[in-house]
């Protein structure tokens, strides 16, 4: 038997136990408890041995997939190889064991990392000011945009409630605006997936509060309009808000603040050495430009004259408290130490190889995968499905789509590349192989993804019903997404 085929639950054999405590010492707790106390229904755990429990989920922590078992191109993520002498700093016993509500002077190395971390990510953006506190990159713009929203109701310009937000934007731009309480404005792309700035032109009025861009946009295409936008939004009296979830191709070579944007944030579980992907903590610092310091949320940390460091509680022109404390500071730690582990002199490099191994990857792929836009791409790029999807043989409407080239990538031991994102194209793949990647290792993805291709020319049929190796098939993900069961439910557990 393999034991993921089988939940905890159904290994339960009525009895079985995988300890023995001392029964005498509990008897008389449990006489002592009140009658309102105690359950009336069994628990309903499962009964097993011990040696059961750990083939279980030894077995399950091997299904997983993770940038420390292979490669993982998933376009937008930036899942890049984290340094583990990172993950040790972080576990060090003298900031494992510090409590938030220490007071300042106990403290003072710790906060002294986040104002040098504040500091780092300034140099490398161009933004004045940073704030550590929020704890993921959608918490981020949301930060940002509480901040943009403040600056305007600051001076009494309470008209603004327009953010304009390109069609090509992460998911997360529009939805973090709505939460916001603001109201979404789109703008439209050109054939070669830059902002339409005649379209922008339109839309700029005295309601809009600003506009929320990523550049390189979510194409991997650079904005080279990025002047005139920039002068156009602050004509208006708007803001620039920069996503900045996927500096990483940026290091080094160019600065939010330079091109104009006025807030941004950064997924430091993205670029700065944070493993991610699958709900862990994460960390998103807001950067604001100079005049935006005075509403930065609080807590902040702060150097005085002397040299020593404190926290600030309250501001009145702040946007407000995101987070219980400083944010994730075990997040910071590992930024920090990666930071300062490469140096000036080589954090571009992350960048540059980056870019660098996407354009690789497309070049070498683009005879077989439709390349809509042909530019050079920063960091990731798109393809809309295949040049030959095999529906010549299949029949029509039969060939193979991305999700079949997805499915069958698993067979082969790479996770797969983002799929049907950007909504831009029918058949999108987006991949994102990061610096961290060797030639070879990239080769071997090449070569794979052309036998793929082949494949699919010749027998669609073989790729759609892939994943042919993998411990689950092809499960229905609508319902899988709209109903989940989340809860192991039989006739002894109801409750
Ligand atoms: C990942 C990502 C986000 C969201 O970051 P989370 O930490 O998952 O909230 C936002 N924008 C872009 C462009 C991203 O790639």
């Amino acid at each position: 038997m393999r034991y993921y085929d089988k939940l905890i639950f159904e290994c339960s054999k009525k009895g079985r136990r995988g300890y023995s405590l001392p029964v005498r010492k509990y008897e008389r707790t449990l006489k002592e408890l009140t009658a309102s106390l105690c359950r009336t229904l069994a628990l309903g755990l499962p009964e097993v041995s011990e040696v059961d429990v750990v083939r279980h989920y030894t077995n399950l922590s091997q299904m997983n997939f993770g940038v420390d078992t292979g490669f993982y191109p998933l376009g937008s993520c930036t899942m890049k190889y984290n340094p583990k002498i990172n993950e040790e700093i972080a576990a060090m016993p003298g900031f494992q064991a510090l409590h938030p509500l220490q007071p300042a002077e106990t403290v003072q190395g710790t906060l002294r990392i986040c104002y040098e971390l504040e500091q780092s990510l300034a140099a490398i953006t161009g933004m004045a000011h940073f704030t550590l506190n929020p704890c993921a990159g959608a918490h981020g713009e949301l930060t940002g945009l509480m901040i943009m929203r403040q600056y305007h109701m600051s001076r009494g310009d309470f008209k603004r409630t327009k953010v304009i937000v390109p069609d090509s934007a992460h998911g997360t731009n529009p939805a973090s605006a709505a939460a916001c309480g603001l109201d979404v404005v789109v703008v439209k792309s050109k054939e070669n997936g830059l902002i339409d700035v005649e379209a922008l032109k339109q839309l700029l009025n005295d309601e809009v509060a600003g506009i929320m861009m990523t550049n390189p946009n979510t194409l991997g295409l650079f904005e080279s309009e990025i002047d005139a936008i920039a002068r156009l939004v602050h004509g208006c009296g708007g803001l620039l808000y920069y996503d900045g979830a996927n500096m990483n191709p940026l290091l080094g070579v160019v600065r939010p603040g330079d091109m104009g944007f006025d807030i941004m944030h950064l997924n430091l579980h993205k670029t700065f050495s944070t493993p991610h992907g699958g709900g862990g903590p994460g960390s998103g610092p807001v950067g604001v430009c100079e005049r935006l310091l005075k509403h930065l949320p609080t807590p902040r940390v702060e150097k005085l004259q002397d040299g020593t460091f404190t926290v600030l509680h309250e501001n009145e022109e702040s946007a407000g408290q995101v987070s219980a404390f400083n944010g994730h500071f075990g997040i910071l730690l590992r930024a920090y130490s990666y930071i300062l582990m490469l140096g000036k002199q080589n954090l571009k490099y992350a960048g540059r190889f980056a870019t660098l191994s996407a354009n690789y990857i497309k070049e070498s792929l683009k005879d077989c995968y439709k390349l809509p836009i042909p530019s050079i791409c920063k960091h990731e790029f798109v393809f809309d499905g295949l040049i030959d999807d095999g529906s010549k043989v299949a029949g029509e409407g039969n060939g193979a789509t991305t999700l079949d080239v997805a499915k069958r990538l698993l067979d082969f031991g790479y996770h797969a590349p983002t799929i049907y994102f950007p909504l831009l194209f029918h058949q999108s793949i987006m991949i994102e192989p990061t610096e961290t990647e060797s030639l070879e290792t990239m080769d071997d993805f090449i070569e794979v993804m052309r036998k793929i291709a082949a494949e699919a020319a010749t027998n669609p049929s073989y790729l759609k019903s892939a994943p042919h190796n993998a411990p689950i098939r092809r499960p229905d993900e609508t319902t899988a997404a709209r109903q989940p069961i989340l809860k192991y439910a039989d006739e002894a557990s109801v409750n």
